[in-house]
């Protein structure tokens, strides 16, 4: 019997007569079926999120943490079963999967432990007995609207630093990876978090994602997707002049110089461009090589992604990738493929679907001799597919990763400190890696330049985002 979820609001569970069903990516199955939901559904999430806030934000921010502390127990307690759940609905291998959940909760920890350390600033005057009280506020409501490909660390980050600072939040997941949400909301309703503090609500980005970001009733949207969603969401939230925090794609530029310990830029690059399957908005997805140590890059890239074992992970564990989320990603990756290989570029490995009767598997694929002006070189691929091209230079890398509408991250294998200094003073991103794949840390700060974004997560300066500075000036 396929189960059908529930929307959460003020600690309830509600019922839409619309339904969506969610499949499992990798073989095509029925997992179940989410609630759409109506502008009325959503006005009601809001107005329980708005009645909750105040009396949340009066909270003293160390039990507010300690309700996060509770929710990160609960969310390792069922580690197991919530990895099984992404690695159903989304596609990724279990292995990967469980590292999402602990992480989820112990970016949840790391968040609660912001709570002791929320400062405000006293200021010097230039008046005789005035005192000048600086102090952050939470901003009220969230609209947290959450992509697939990491749908559950997602919730995280968005309700974590939202919670800690005062605020209360209504969640959108994915309509392709809502199942883990509702979970975690299931999590959330057996510990004693006050009513409409935290909240979800199920649909369609055109529909209920609509409804929440052009609503007046919310404070901050804070959004994780593409850049054309993400412009279509500053659309709807203009009217209102809702504050913005806007997680976009990149299209990471990976550079390797001809003094580079080539045996780790080649793991380094393969793990981030398989790592779920390529699908991470961090990801190497345009990589350039000094010419002097091109052939040997090329040849020993091409062996390792050849090498990546990929299938149906919800049937077998010890996978290295999963299939793509969906057929709407499978074609754009065949596509771009397609046109690269029509444009000159030459495929080393793979380049094709991968005809494994059900799901959307594409084989891991590297392509030499691609040039800047190409599409594949220059849009979001988001699957296992590493073009590469040939440059002379640092300068010449530089400029060309620069030339670009994302700015997500970049990476850099050297051995050469000035390199890795020019590099990371010339590199117009929001984060660059150096002799590492990519992967941020939750104290960093993770945000991007151009397309890549407005604003930022993660840290302290990501913390923040949930706030507003009120200033206070006393007289005596
Ligand atoms: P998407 O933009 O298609 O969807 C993201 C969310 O927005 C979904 O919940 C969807 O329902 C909702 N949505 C769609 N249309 C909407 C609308 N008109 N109004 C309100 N909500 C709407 O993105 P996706 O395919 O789920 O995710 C992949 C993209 O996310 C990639 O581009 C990737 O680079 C990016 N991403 C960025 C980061 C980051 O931190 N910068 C992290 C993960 C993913």
């Amino acid at each position: 019997m396929t189960q059908t979820y529930q929307h959460y609001i003020a600690n309830d569970w509600h019922s839409s007569q619309a339904l969506i069903e969610v499949y499992n990516p990798a073989n095509a199955q029925l997992l179940a079926r989410i609630p759409q939901a109506s502008d009325a559904q959503v006005d009601q999430a809001i107005e329980a999120a708005r009645k909750a806030q105040k009396a949340w934000a009066l909270t003293p921010a160390i039990e507010r943490a300690g309700h996060l502390r509770r929710i990160a127990s609960k969310v390792r307690e069922h580690a197991e079963r919530l990895a099984r759940v992404i690695t159903q609905e989304q596609g990724k291998v279990p292995a990967l999967a469980l590292v999402e959940v602990h992480f989820t909760a112990d970016y949840l920890d790391y968040m609660a432990e912001w709570a002791r350390r929320l400062e405000g600033e006293i200021l010097t005057s230039d008046r005789v007995g005035e005192h000048i009280f600086l102090q952050r506020k939470p901003l009220g409501v969230v609209a947290g609207i959450l992509p697939w490909n990491f749908p559950f660390f997602l919730i995280a980050r968005k309700m974590a630093p939202a919670l800690v600072t005062g605020n209360t939040i209504v969640i959108k997941p994915s309509e392709e990876t809502p199942i883990n949400c509702f979970e975690f909301a299931r999590l959330v309703a057996e510990t004693d978090l006050p009513s409409g503090v935290f909240n979800v609500v199920g649909g369609t980005g055109a529909v209920a994602g609509h409804a929440l970001t052009r609503h007046p009733g919310i404070d901050l949207i804070s959004f994780t997707g593409s850049v054309a969603t993400g412009s279509r969401i500053m659309a709807a939230a203009a009217p209102n002049i809702t504050k913005l925090n806007l997680e976009l794609g990149g299209k990471a530029p990976a550079i390797v110089l001809a003094d580079a310990d080539l045996a780790l830029a080649v793991r380094a690059i393969t793990a981030s461009r398989v790592i779920n399957t390529g699908q991470v908005c961090n990801c190497a997805e345009r990589v350039y090589v000094e010419r002097k140590v091109a052939d040997a890059f090329i040849q020993q890239l091409s062996t390792a992604m050849a090498a990546t074992r990929y299938g149906d992970p919800s049937r077998q564990g010890d996978l290295d990738m999963g299939p793509l989320i969906n057929q709407a990603g499978l074609d754009k990756v065949a596509q771009m493929v397609r046109t690269a290989s029509d444009q000159g570029a030459q495929i080393i490995t793979g380049g094709a679907v991968a005809d494994l009767g059900a799901g959307f598997h594409y084989q891991p694929t590297v392509l030499a001799g691609c040039t800047a002006q190409m599409e594949i070189m220059r849009k979001e691929i988001f699957g296992p597919v590493l073009p590469v091209q040939i440059v002379d230079s640092l300068e010449q890398a530089i400029a060309l990763a620069n030339d670009s509408e994302y700015g997500l991250t970049s990476s850099l294998y050297t051995r050469n400190l000035s390199a890795a200094l020019k590099a990371s003073r010339e590199l117009d991103f929001g984060e660059t890696y150096v002799n590492r794949e990519n992967f941020e840390a939750m104290q960093g700060f993770h945000a991007g330049t151009r397309k890549s974004g407005i604003g930022g997560a993660d840290g302290k300066h990501g913390l923040y985002e949930y706030t507003h500075t009120h200033v206070v000036y006393l007289q005596e």
